[in-house]
């Protein structure tokens, strides 16, 4: 090797992307499994038909879209190419080198990488022996080089959510220099009354910021957009550090239309809700351990067993999310999927 790679990268965890099995069914990812709506696919074909034009890179029908929904201002959001992809933004925003991100772990994979990659310091929090985030410890985790709290609520991946008193007491606890960034990628799938809206619960409170994505209940995992409720200096600060033209033209069309189509799309939730429960009931019936889920998904804590699990579950062509020595993270599908996951979780004997 001639030129100089920064050494840091080679300690630098993969990003591992759920694996598609040919012939198998995929309940890696936790996208929906139905296709988009045909309205979305119309939208996505007319937007297709002008991209030798630049996007709007400010995505201005999109955000003032979110803002009229949502009941804020346009200027307190900010689009991304992913909310992964904000999550990046987010830390480049607040940190230097010198400055550090708190964290719960076992949650979103790609926070330790991208802490990393933007080179600032990382505190891990382990889980409660429940597999929920452990607020007090978060809390008590929080120094004066902290600049950034991630809150995954509910869990990736283990589905576990936070409740309101819970967070709000959590909240109250935080400097109000540390921002705390409230991950609800999986929002439209909550259905705890208990369990609360982000954007709510940041009126007032200048250091919370809200992500959001289209990936997951709206199903454009393919299309990459997501966005960030904050206060408007910090979303300003999130456009500063934004690539230019990230979001692209047809994702920014499939979101509107997704939106113009939402009550259909948020039928499609109620749907995933339903089997969730039904699946989750099934399995604790057989005899597996499965925290509480307000997600999409289904947490198995199998410690040792993942890997076997995991074999199994191929074997029968499933394809489930593994994380080896701690558990597997099930994606709930159709209801004929979910019935095939079933089926190998049943048989399933080590
Ligand atoms: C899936 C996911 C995201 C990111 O999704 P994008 O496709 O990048 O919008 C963010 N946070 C969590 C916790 C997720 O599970």
């Amino acid at each position: 090797m001639i030129v100089r790679i920064r050494a840091d990268l080679e300690r630098l965890p993969g990003y591992v992307p759920g694996r598609t099995v040919p012939g198998a069914v995929k309940l890696a990812s936790n996208e929906v499994s139905l296709g988009p709506l045909p309205s979305v696919v119309e939208a996505i074909a007319r937007a297709g038909a002008e991209v030798n034009r630049y996007p709007d890179s400010a995505a201005t029908a999109l955000v003032d879209r979110l803002a009229d929904r949502l009941d804020v201002t346009p200027d307190q959001i900010a689009v991304g190419c992913g909310s992964v992809t904000l999550c990046q933004q987010l830390v480049q925003a607040t940190c230097g080198e010198a400055d550090e991100v708190v964290f719960p772990w076992r949650s979103f994979e790609a926070y330790p990488i991208i802490v990393q990659v933007v080179g600032a310091r990382q505190t891990r929090v382990a889980l409660t022996p429940g597999h929920g985030l452990d607020l007090d410890a978060m809390a008590a985790a929080i120094t004066p080089a902290t600049r950034l709290v991630f809150v995954c609520n509910p869990n990736n991946p283990t589905g576990t959510p936070l409740r309101r008193a819970a967070l709000e007491r959590f909240l109250d606890s935080v400097p109000s220099d540390v921002l705390v960034v409230l991950d609800e990628a999986y929002r439209e799938f909550v259905t705890d009354a208990e369990v609360p809206d982000g954007v709510e619960l940041a009126r007032g409170r200048d250091n919370v910021a809200v992500l959001r994505t289209f990936s997951k209940a709206y199903g454009l995992a393919g299309l990459r957009v997501g966005y960030c409720v904050a206060e408007p200096d910090v979303a300003a600060a999130l456009r500063k550090v934004y690539m230019p033209f990230s979001v692209n033209s047809v994702a920014q069309a499939a979101a509107i239309a997704s939106l113009d189509a939402e009550d259909e799309l948020l039928a499609r939730c109620r749907d995933v809700v339903a089997e969730r429960e039904r699946v989750r009931a099934e399995l604790l019936s057989v005899g597996f351990e499965v925290p509480e889920t307000q997600a999409n998904f289904v947490w198995l804590p199998l410690g040792e067993r993942t890997q076997a699990f995991n074999e199994h579950c191929l074997e029968n062509k499933v394809v489930v999310r593994a994380f080896a020595g701690e558990g597997a993270r099930v994606t709930i599908g159709t209801r004929e999927e979910n019935d095939t996951f079933l089926s190998a979780a049943r048989s399933f004997t080590a």
